[in-house]
């Protein structure tokens, strides 16, 4: 299917686009669906893509984190000054 671009269950070419997909337990696949019978279609991803959305994940976290300790530390020296 995500090859061929046909549904193998009624032949249609009418697929959705290829979407992320993550299961609770931290892996990632890619969910391809058909839009005349709405069959889906799991995907394993390859592990350097694995790894790249696990770091982008990290990232978020991290920025997070930062902008939770700029913005009070930023508002304090703000009233003190
Ligand atoms: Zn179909």
């Amino acid at each position: 299917m995500r090859k061929s671009g046909v549904c193998p269950k009624c032949g249609s070419k009418d697929l959705g686009v290829e979407r992320d997909f993550r299961l609770p337990g931290r892996e990632f696949l890619k969910i391809i669906s058909c839009n005349k019978c709405k069959f889906v279609e799991l995907y394993t991803i390859d592990n350097d893509e694995r790894e790249r959305k696990i770091r982008s994940g990290n990232i978020f976290l991290w920025s997070m984190m930062i902008i939770g300790f700029v913005i009070p530390i930023g508002v304090v020296l703000l009233f003190v000054i």
